[in-house]
């Protein structure tokens, strides 16, 4: 784990572009670019000559020029879509529109009482975790494309 032993270059600034969680790009694991490891949580970082590598979120806090504080949000960001593709499983219809809007019941038409709501893009990353049995209502089909 540490990044010493790693394939890394620590002599080169690496910065945190981004964070993610590997279920919501492929079901596989994925392995870290730096020790590896089979990883979920994946920090996507960059050195100054543009290289960029996908590594463990532990092994990215190894690396000294990203701060604990950028650590603790990517984790933050990443428990968020975790939480959030959990919490599809629970989904008996979709009303797209606009915006996605997820219900634990059948609906027929746009109602209030959404539980979750994403953007057009989040919906066709997570769509394969939304049970098969759900029930897709289209409000306005000319917003869709
Ligand atoms: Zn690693």
């Amino acid at each position: 784990m540490n990044a010493k032993h790693g394939n890394l270059d620590i002599s080169k600034k690496w910065v945190l572009k981004k964070s993610y969680y590997s279920g919501a790009e492929t079901m596989d694991y994925i392995t870290c670019e730096n020790c590896g490891k089979l990883i979920k949580n994946i920090a996507v970082v960059e050195n100054e000559t543009g290289e960029i590598r996908h590594i463990g979120i532990d092994c990215a806090a190894t690396l000294t020029n990203i701060s604990p504080d950028a650590i603790g949000q990517a984790k933050k960001l990443i428990n968020r879509e975790i939480r959030f593709i959990k919490s599809l499983k629970d989904v008996k219809s979709i009303v797209i529109g606009g915006s996605i809007w997820f219900y634990k019941s059948i609906v027929t038409e746009w109602q209030h009482y959404w539980f979750l709501r994403c953007n057009h893009e989040s919906y066709n990353k997570y769509m394969r975790y939304i049970p098969k049995d759900a029930v897709i209502i289209n409000e306005k089909t000319e917003a869709i494309l």
